[in-house]
């Protein structure tokens, strides 16, 4: 676990990050932090991702530094993946002949590395890697607290979600006192959108429909509809927050149309609802509450299975006592 990660990071010195593909604030946040707390431990690093980071994130320390390449090219003593759920979501073929250590927070992980450091109980990768540089002597820089900042924000949906407890507004807190400036973080990741991603997102929103429990919210977009708004599949990101903000809906489903019938689907649910399992189905993962995967698929039929399995997640799902708490079976 923690300790073995430690011992070799100690024992070796060439290493390199990755994360999955479409990196997110967790993925990019953690990569980063990671690289710097390597390089205070005079460590050769580098950050290798097999697409851009996107342009939400390309203010956080080290972002423009990261070698965006389609496979990896050389030999390092370690490679770390971070919150990927199989040794194949970082899209670089060669990762299989590299010593791979898994550091994730998932719950539904693949144990595919040759260390594998999971703990579901953390918010985010993030804190993970923030406690790795604790428990190494690492001084916390502002280039560091900035990047575990940003993971933490992003992945605790700028602290709305669950997995939001004490410890993340301590370890926040440590990370403010450590340089991260928060209205700077928050500005650059959620007021810095191209016009062309709202207009987008009005053309998604009009197609919302809800099922006949208004419980089942869901939202389709069309690879036209993407090409006339001239946003990208970046831009397409946090619309599904949209549907779940309906007060009665518990689960949400949003089909994006990539090129050549090929779906993109994110699924979002309220605290008992787990659609993990749904995306699992699909030969996706996620989290309980966020997930996705992706699909070729006619959308008729696609829509109708991702529904009908929500529907079935909802019911199925726990009930909640008086204090908004699940009442867990015995
Ligand atoms: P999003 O809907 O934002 O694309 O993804 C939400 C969550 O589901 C993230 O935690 C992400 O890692 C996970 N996820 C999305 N797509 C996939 C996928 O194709 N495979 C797996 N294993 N997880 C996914
Ligand atoms: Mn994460």
């Amino acid at each position: 676990m923690l300790g073995e990660v430690t011992d070799l990071i100690e024992k070796h010195q060439k290493f390199a990050i990755t994360s999955h593909i479409r990196p997110d604030g967790d993925g990019l946040g953690s990569s980063l932090a990671l690289n710097w707390i390597l390089r205070s431990l005079n460590k050769d690093s580098e950050v290798v991702m097999r697409d851009p980071v996107p342009q939400a994130y390309l203010n956080l320390p080290g972002a423009s530094e990261v070698l965006v390449v389609p496979d990896l090219d050389c030999q390092y003593d370690a490679v770390f993946v971070i919150e990927c759920s199989d040794v194949t979501r970082p899209g670089l073929p060669a990762l299989n002949t590299q010593f791979v250590v898994n550091i994730d927070h998932h719950t539904t992980t693949e144990l595919f590395g040759n260390l594998n450091w999971i703990d579901s109980t953390a918010a985010a990768v993030g804190e993970m890697v923030y406690n790795l540089a604790k428990a190494m002597g690492v001084k916390i820089t502002p280039e560091i607290a900035s990047c575990v900042y940003a993971a933490l924000l992003t992945d605790t949906g700028s602290f709305h979600f669950s997995n939001t407890t004490e410890r993340t507004f301590k370890i926040a807190s440590d990370l403010v006192k450590y340089g991260a400036q928060p209205a700077k973080l928050s500005q650059a990741i959620f007021y810095q959108y191209p016009y062309a991603k709202i207009k987008l997102t009005g053309a998604v929103l009009s197609t919302l429909q809800c099922d006949e429990t208004g419980k089942i919210a869901w939202i389709q977009m069309t690879h036209k509809a993407m090409q006339e708004s001239g946003a990208t599949e970046e831009d397409t990101d946090g619309i599904i927050t949209y549907p779940l903000t309906i007060g009665d809906v518990e689960a949400a489903a949003f089909f994006r149309e990539l090129a050549n019938s090929t779906y993109r689907v994110s699924l979002r649910s309220k605290n008992r609802v787990n659609v993990a399992q749904v995306a699992e189905h699909f030969g996706g993962g996620g989290h309980k509450n966020a997930a996705g995967f992706t699909r070729v698929a006619n959308y008729d039929e696609l829509s109708r299975d991702v529904l009908a399995r929500l529907k079935a997640a909802v019911a199925n799902a726990p009930a909640l006592n008086g204090h908004g708490n699940e009442i867990k079976p015995r």
